[in-house]
């Protein structure tokens, strides 16, 4: 088998690659670094999130970097700015023992000025999203003059998201590259093309999908309706007793509010989300390792740095848009050969969701009822009784107080104490419980509703619009606001919404797509024209990566960000 050690990386890297625990390279680094690192040719990589793949590039190209030169080296761009943290972090950890080594990463959502500060100290690698990356070239606050290496992260998802001319225009702009490494999770047509344009001879390299498959995971999910979704958490966490838990939401506020909702009432939860500072955060890792907390209530870029062996529980407060993100989630369970439970909680309308998740992870779901009052009485008296009957009191205590307890009892039935302690004990619960709602929705099968519509699917209609976080929808719900307000519709009728920097994805309901589609392609937002058309599902790909819209995108059509005269100019200047 082959080892790190044997891979001839320089002594560095192999040293912070046994630091981090990594024993085998996975097999998308035994094929891809020992290339690289003997040819540092063009080449493409077809790997998912989860194979290894930023050690895969990452690795090779911190061999080659030199730190002792002061300037940019080589440049990784990626779609996303938490992808784009992420190899940074990835970087930063593969990178601590080569002295002098400083990698940047540069996305869109927070202010430039740091940025620019950062580029300006001459980083070797700089690893950007590439709306921000040609802000900063823009402003002349860096130059691609002098790199070799470009990797092309995720280039199916950077496609999907109308990056295409914002690459071509930085490869362009890198004149010195000799080196192009481009990973991708699918190979289409378009990726291809990238490849045909700005790349030489390449070589390929594929490793099957992730597995994301994990049998000892027994997936569930419990549908309510939308807001009932709380209720539905809490009766969920009283119905488990003795969990030990991540419920995972999608935003920082639900989070953040979720949390401090059942820190009210008296469970042992507490947020973790990215506005935390790390020193919280480390606090309450430890608190949650300690097993102080029962659960954490966390966002997914938060949990990424979780490493707890025993979760019993994943809940998802939320679905994610992404099923690969579902299967991170459920992931964090179920570790080292244990078993583990996945529940998420579901609007009617998300059924379709878990089918398609659970094809992903070629599992059937069980569909759950919500307990009723009784039920999680039943079961709290039952955890209860079960502690009772294994608790070993310490032999001094018993001794100390034998004497006294006796006394006190002595008058009193066995049956009356026992259920005087029983009171005591689930009093609360009980009171609780005494009149609880059936939190339970129905949901139509998806035969009576393709029954009931017209559609092309017969459901719903995903819809693809040019706007984004950069133009100020900065949420899903901002986006359904905006849409439901323009359309003079329901906000129900606005589901599934993704949004990205420079575009987003929603669904409607089919026999009101042409409507939405006409009443907002007539519209501005802030002064920006709405270009917003059918998006396209190809199938046997990575569910929202696969989505683009459905007309061929001619050069320019969804480039918001600058014209081509633009380019041209900037390509002039440098
Ligand atoms: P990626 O596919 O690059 O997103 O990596 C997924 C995770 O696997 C990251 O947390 C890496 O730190 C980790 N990882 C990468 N290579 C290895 C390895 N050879 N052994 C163990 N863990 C690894």
């Amino acid at each position: 088998m082959i080892s790190f050690s044997s891979l001839s990386l320089r002594e560095e890297l192999t040293r912070a690659v046994a630091d981090l625990g990594f024993e085998t390279p996975t097999p998308i680094q035994q094929k891809v670094i020992p290339h690289l690192l003997a040819h540092p040719s063009d080449i493409i990589g077809l790997a998912q999130t989860g194979t290894g793949k930023t050690a895969a590039f990452g690795l090779p190209l911190l061999h080659h970097v030199d730190v002792a030169q002061k300037h940019v080296q080589a440049l990784v761009l990626s779609p996303t700015r938490e992808l784009c943290m992420q190899i940074q972090e990835e970087f930063k950890k593969y990178g601590t023992h080569m002295r002098g080594l400083k990698t940047t990463a540069v996305y869109g959502g927070v202010p430039i000025g740091g940025q620019i500060r950062e580029v300006k100290q001459n980083p070797q690698i700089i690893v950007a999203t590439p709306g921000r990356l040609i802000d900063l070239l823009e402003r002349g606050a860096l130059s691609l003059e002098q790199v070799q290496y470009v990797v092309l992260d995720e280039a199916d998802e950077m496609l999907n998201m109308g990056f295409r001319e914002d690459i071509d225009f930085i490869l362009k702009n890198a004149v010195a590259r000799e080196h192009t490494w481009l990973f991708s999770a699918t190979m289409s047509n378009e990726v291809r093309g990238i490849a045909k344009r700005f790349m030489k001879e390449w070589k390929e390299f594929s490793v099957a999908t992730a597995n994301t498959t994990n049998e000892n995971i027994d997936h569930q999910y419990y549908i309510t309706q939308k807001h009932l979704r709380f209720e539905a958490l809490q009766r969920l966490l009283d119905f488990t007793p003795g969990i030990y838990g991540i419920i995972f939401t999608r935003t920082k506020q639900d989070c953040q509010d979720i949390a401090e909702r059942l820190m009210k009432q008296g469970y042992h939860v507490s947020p973790l989300h990215g506005d935390m500072d790390q020193k919280m955060r480390s606090k309450v890792m430890e608190r949650f390792k300690n097993k102080s907390l029962q659960a954490i209530v966390a966002t997914d870029v938060a949990a990424r740095g979780i490493d707890v062996n025993d979760i019993s529980h994943v809940i998802n407060y939320e679905l994610p848009d992404d099923p690969e993100v579902y299967t991170h989630r459920s992931g964090r369970t179920a570790r080292a050969g244990k078993s583990g439970i996945c529940m998420s909680i579901i609007s009617p309308k998300e059924i379709y969701n878990i089918r398609q998740i659970e094809r992903l992870v070629k599992q059937r779901f069980v569909r759950s009822d919500i307990p009723d009052g009784a039920e999680v009485v039943r079961k709290r008296l039952f955890y209860y009784l079960e502690q009772i009957e294994n608790a070993k009191p310490k032999a001094d205590f018993a001794h100390v107080y034998e004497n006294s307890i006796h006394e006190r009892f002595e008058a009193m039935d066995k049956d009356e104490l026992i259920k005087k302690l029983i009171w005591i004990q689930l009093k609360d619960t009980i009171d609780n419980y005494q009149d609880a709602q059936d939190l339970n929705a129905g949901y139509d099968s998806p035969a009576k509703q393709s029954r009931t519509s017209s559609s092309s699917d017969g459901r719903s209609v995903r819809l693809f619009m040019n706007i984004g976080t950069k133009d100020g929808i900065e949420s899903p719900d901002k986006l359904v606001k905006f849409v439901a307000e323009a359309t003079d519709l329901e906000k129900d009728m606005i589901f599934r919404v993704t949004v990205r920097e420079l575009s987003s994805f929603f669904n409607v309901r089919s026999d009101a797509a042409e409507f939405i589609k006409e009443t907002l392609s007539a519209k501005k937002f802030k002064g920006r024209k709405i270009r917003i058309e059918e998006a396209e599902q190809s199938t046997g790909g990575r569910g929202r990566d696969d989505q683009k819209p459905r007309q061929s995108r001619e050069r320019g059509e969804f480039k918001p960000r600058f014209g081509k005269s633009d380019s041209q100019k900037f390509n002039k200047r440098h």
